[in-house]
């Protein structure tokens, strides 16, 4: 009996044993799931309902769960985006049409613009070689006629139509407001096409020699500065001739004489030679000598040249010859006058023409 006792005595303090066992296991299970429960996302309230298990499988549930799950607003905005419209907006090309004008002798720059009522200066808006060679108005050459003042502007990539508006200092409605630019908000831009600017005037490119200072600089002979040679202050035909085949405008910075190739070039004044070789702007075979008292004279489209940078020529001496180099469709010389860099009308010193 003692013995009987015993083992019930035993197999009772077992079963408590098991019995605290077993609420360890049930409230480590509690425990366990309830943190599982904390450190769900807080991003999936919905996903959260079915993975209390928290067992590693269940952690592709979440995903699954969203795609099943109505659309949340995120997905609503991606779907609405492409709806933009510039992406889409294709645009018109402008729509030119314009009229051409051959020169012929005699003709001038305002008598072409008095032709087709417009000014002299929208010449050059419709040709742009004309204000960047130094002599192109000359016969045979087709002009294009704009039907406006104002320029054709070759449309480069990166141009705006603010952009554009600027440079010309016009504004944007301005530009809008021509119908054959076919412009419609938002207003496109094509490279490589040309859109009509009203009441723009075309810059004119004008090519700067070299300073007098830098010259004589450079001069290696004494001291290595050149003496200060001054002009007379009067000026002589550089050629033995008065043809003139363009005179000075807004768009010529000098006068042209005709005549045959190979003609002797005098020096207009005394002065310092300042440029003496090709001109890749369109002057050709170019001398320019500068006189010391502000003024410089140019002598373009030449055959041979006679001086050097840094040489001193006297009022009269031989130069160089004519030609027909550079931007020329027939033997002339191109004789340009600055006054403190300002291009000036030649007649004004030479007089006769
Ligand atoms: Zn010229």
């Amino acid at each position: 009996m003692h013995e009987d006792k015993s083992v019930w005595q035993r197999l009772a303090g077992y079963g408590v044993l098991a019995l605290v066992a077993g609420m360890m296991l049930l409230g480590w299970r509690a425990a366990a799931t309830t943190t599982a429960q904390a450190e769900e996302p807080p991003t999936a309230p919905n996903a959260a309902v079915e993975t209390t298990g928290g067992s590693p499988s269940d952690a592709a549930l979440p995903d699954q769960a969203v795609a099943d799950a109505p659309l949340a607003p995120v997905i609503e905005d991606i779907a609405v985006a492409p709806a933009a419209v510039p992406q889409t907006f294709v645009g018109r090309r402008p729509e030119h049409n314009f009229q051409t004008y051959t020169v012929e002798r005699g003709d001038t720059p305002n008598g072409i613009a008095d032709k087709f009522g417009i000014q002299a200066t929208t010449l050059l808006g419709g040709n742009p070689l004309l204000s960047q060679e130094s002599s192109l108005l000359q016969t045979g050459v087709t002009l294009v006629i704009l039907p406006i003042d104002g320029v054709l502007h070759d449309v480069q990539p990166g141009d705006t139509l603010e952009s554009i508006a600027e440079q010309y200092g016009v504004s944007v409605e301005t530009i809008v407001g021509y119908a054959p630019n076919n412009l419609e908000f938002p207003y496109r831009l094509f490279p490589e096409t040309q859109i009509m600017v009203p009441g723009a005037v075309r810059d004119v490119f004008v090519w700067t020699p070299p300073s007098l200072e830098s010259v004589r600089g450079s001069s290696r002979e004494g001291s290595g500065v050149a003496p200060l040679i001054v002009g007379t202050g009067t000026f002589i035909y550089p050629v033995n001739s008065r043809n003139f085949s363009q005179y000075f405008w807004y768009g010529h910075p000098g006068v042209d004489i005709a005549l045959p190739e190979g003609t002797g070039v005098v020096a207009s004044d005394t002065g310092t030679v300042t440029f003496a070789g090709w001109n890749i702007y369109g002057y050709g075979n170019l001398i320019v000598i500068n006189h010391g008292n502000g003024y410089e004279t140019f002598y373009g489209h030449l055959s041979s040249i006679g001086v050097v940078p840094g040489q001193i020529v006297y009022q009269g001496n031989f130069i160089g010859s004519t030609g027909n180099t550079g931007n020329s469709s027939g033997p002339h010389i191109h004789f340009e006058v600055r006054i403190n860099a300002a291009q000036d009308n030649p007649c004004f010193y030479v007089g006769g023409c």
